[in-house]
């Protein structure tokens, strides 16, 4: 498989510099060429298959050419070692549970999956590569567990002093080997302006070979569609339809669903339920991308005013918003809503969602009531409800019992270094470091 730019269609890059780029000098974002279609045969089987089977599978029929069996499998392998239940809901309503990795969000499947695939393309290589992320909680506790103990691999995360919670903190710091955490006395931005100015300068960039291993790195994309063939392939005997709903913010989750569509997964729709960043559904009424400031909501992993994803979307659709409408549907709500979510769910249902799952579930609820068709809807829990405690304990008034990978952080203690918002302090730490 060869991969292009959204900016250039004309130039083709491999999987490996797609993966260790990350991003194309172009300011786009990478594509796969074309999307090869899954065997007839396999759809048919698949609901007799394990997720690691229907990976392998997918990944083979899309990367098969770039990269062999034997490693494929062996990523997979380590990467996907936890559980992928759907339950079962109301009769027509399904959830699949995306958060039974080591940081009970879905950002495990990306991360992990990026990390294998990454550790293969710097083993036979004579320099380390030093992964350099700013984080302001979630992605950078993902991305430490992920290439936690790789071989050739550094990686050094910036996070906010004091702006992340207590258990994040220690999602980031608690690793050591290699893995550094930098804590920085200021703002994510001042983070993400120090890993670019990192990436950006002359004497670091001859030192140290860098990569960002960010969200928007195709890597964390790909795995993120297996789940989508899992999760359709449960229901397939059922004769119905099914339709996805997926909670977005930059998009990423949803797009992957697009790749499995794209390789013949008979999904018929995809709600992107959002909160008030209601930008892409704004955008599939209107026509009109119009991006502005994020607003704070209890669903924060989705408070994004300027969807990453966006331009992959575009290029699926080739900028036809009539197209995208045709295979997704918009959905938005405001706190208010999320909150009656959560506590209608779990009474009357007696399912806990976090704010992101009861954003998907009202999309999806919303849905189901406009289309009474024989449909089998799915929503996406992106997120153990105790990685939201607070919010969910207040709007339930029930206690949540942490989860073991959790519960065992809060008796261990972190190492983080003091880092200023300096550049030049941060330029002297990387070339103090042995590489
Ligand atoms: C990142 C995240 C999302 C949003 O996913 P996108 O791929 O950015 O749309 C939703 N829920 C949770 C819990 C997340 O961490």
């Amino acid at each position: 498989m060869k991969f292009y730019s959204t900016n250039n269609k004309n130039k083709f890059y491999s999987l490996r510099e797609a993966v260790v780029k990350g991003l194309p000098e172009d300011k786009g974002l990478f594509m796969p060429a074309y999307f090869p279609p899954l065997e007839n045969k396999f759809l048919d089987d698949a609901n007799g298959l394990s997720f690691s089977e229907t990976s392998l599978h997918t990944a083979k029929t899309l990367l098969g050419d770039s990269i062999g069996e034997p490693v494929l499998e062996r990523i997979i392998r380590d990467a996907f070692d936890f559980d992928l239940p759907l339950k079962q809901i109301t009769d027509n309503i399904y959830v699949l549970e995306l958060f039974h990795g080591p940081t009970l969000a879905f950002k495990d499947f990306g991360a992990r999956f990026m990390a294998g695939l990454m550790e293969h393309y710097v083993q036979d290589s004579a320099r380390k590569l030093t992964i350099l992320v700013a984080t302001s909680g979630d992605t950078g506790g993902a991305v430490a567990n992920a290439f936690y103990g790789k071989e050739g691999i550094e990686v050094i995360i910036l996070y906010p002093e004091g702006k992340v919670s207590g258990l994040q903190e220690k999602q980031l710091t608690t690793y050591g080997r290699n893995i550094t955490a930098l804590k920085v006395s200021g703002t994510f931005d001042d983070c993400q302006r120090l890993v670019k100015a990192a990436f950006n300068d002359q004497t670091v960039a001859a030192k140290w070979w860098l990569s960002s291993a960010n969200s928007i790195n195709i890597a964390r994309l790909i795995p993120q569609s297996f789940y989508y063939v899992y999760g359709w392939s449960r229901l397939a005997s059922s004769g119905k339809k099914t339709v996805f709903s997926v909670p977005s913010g930059n998009f990423g989750n949803l797009t992957a669903g697009l790749f499995a569509w794209k390789m013949g997964v008979p999904v018929s729709r995809f709600v992107a339920s959002t909160n008030v960043n209601d930008i892409v559904p704004q955008y599939l009424i209107s026509g009109n991308y119009r991006p502005k400031p994020s607003m704070q909501t209890l669903s924060n992993a989705m408070d994004v005013g300027d969807p990453s994803n966006f331009a992959r979307l575009q290029d699926i659709f080739k900028g036809d918003v009539s197209a995208m409408t045709d295979t997704i549907s918009g959905f938005a709500c405001n706190d208010r809503m999320t909150s009656n979510a959560i506590k209608e769910v779990s009474s009357r249902y007696g399912y806990l969602p976090d704010p992101h799952g009861a954003v998907a579930f009202l999309g999806l609820q919303d849905y189901l009531e406009k289309n009474k068709r024989d449909i089998n809807g799915i929503f996406l829990e992106t997120a153990h409800p105790a990685k939201f405690a607070e919010t969910v304990e207040k709007i339930t008034g029930t206690r949540i019992v942490l989860p073991e990978p959790l519960a065992r952080l809060e008796n261990q203690t972190g190492n983080s270094v003091p880092m200023s918002t300096s550049f030049d302090d941060f330029k002297a730490f990387l070339m103090s470091c042995t590489s």
